[in-house]
């Protein structure tokens, strides 16, 4: 062992909190980019149970990380075929009126890819064969980052949402043993490591990213999901600029977007992923 580096660790353990050397600690041995990951150019996956998820609590973050270069792509687990109130549209019409609007939206934010899974709205299962999907994914789209719903949102009362963090947390943990989902070999998928799994709608952030600039631009881009928000577009601007403004209150930015950002290495039996 380095006792070097182990004498910065002792003398960090020795000088700060508990909380504030893990931070330090993590950055110092493992994510010295860990406040920086969407500024460089990456390939990102976002991966969400409905049409509107990601653009609804990651877009301005997105439109800025497909600015510095970064290559995203959507992964939509359900058909969204359940999200009205509207008794005249059927599940079916309104899973296809649901997937154009996420196209719409995704062409002003600068996404070209869009994958569906087509699991049915509010019944998405907990399976091996899905998570076996999801690592097939990332195995082919080889993203540095994938974002998904923090499972672990005390209070997330829709399954979808939890059940899509918790599979996209372990197919990204999973994605790099040679011997898991081996029938991807016949596809020719190399096994992938991904760098970070960043977790939305997450009561825990780490990283809070500035959208100031882009934050009009991410209000256009929701207001392409018409069924979802346009009889009540006021209220939705407000509760976004109101959540945004929050979130930018903690980087003295006056609208940011909040993350979970945990390097792929400590997603298993690290204890102490709360504090990084
Ligand atoms: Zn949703």
């Amino acid at each position: 062992m380095d006792m070097t580096i182990f004498n910065s660790v002792e003398n960090i353990i020795n000088k700060y909190s508990y909380e504030d050397a893990i931070r330090l600690l993590v950055r110092m041995l493992l994510a010295p980019d860990l406040e920086r990951i969407f500024d460089k150019p990456k390939k990102i996956l976002c991966i969400q149970p409905h049409p509107d998820d990601c653009d609804f609590s990651a877009g301005g973050t997105l439109i800025k990380s497909i600015r510095n270069g970064a290559e995203v792509t959507y992964l939509t687990l359900t058909d969204g075929s359940m999200g009205t109130v509207n008794p005249k549209l059927s599940p079916e019409e309104l899973s296809v009126i649901r997937k154009k609007e996420q196209e719409n939206a995704a062409k002003i934010i600068g996404i070209k890819k869009l994958i569906w899974l087509n699991y049915k709205d509010t019944e998405l299962p907990y399976s091996s064969d899905i998570r076996k999907l999801l690592v097939n994914i990332i195995r082919r789209e080889k993203p540095n980052i994938v974002l998904a719903p923090d499972p672990w949102l005390p209070y997330e009362g829709h399954p979808d949402h939890r059940i899509t963090g918790i599979l996209s947390v372990e197919a990204a943990l999973f994605s790099s043993l040679v011997h898991y989902a081996i029938s991807s070999y016949e596809e020719n998928i190399e096994p992938h490591s991904i760098e970070y799994m960043v977790l939305y709608n997450t009561s825990k952030p780490n990283l809070y990213t500035n959208i100031d600039d882009v934050i009009e631009i991410k209000l256009k881009v929701l207001k392409q999901h018409e069924s979802q928000f346009l009889n009540n577009w006021d209220n939705v601007e407000l509760f976004i600029r109101t959540l945004n403004m929050l979130y930018g209150k903690i980087i003295n930015a006056k609208y940011a977007e909040a993350f979970k950002v945990i390097p792929k290495d400590l997603l298993h039996v690290t204890t102490i992923v709360e504090h990084i």
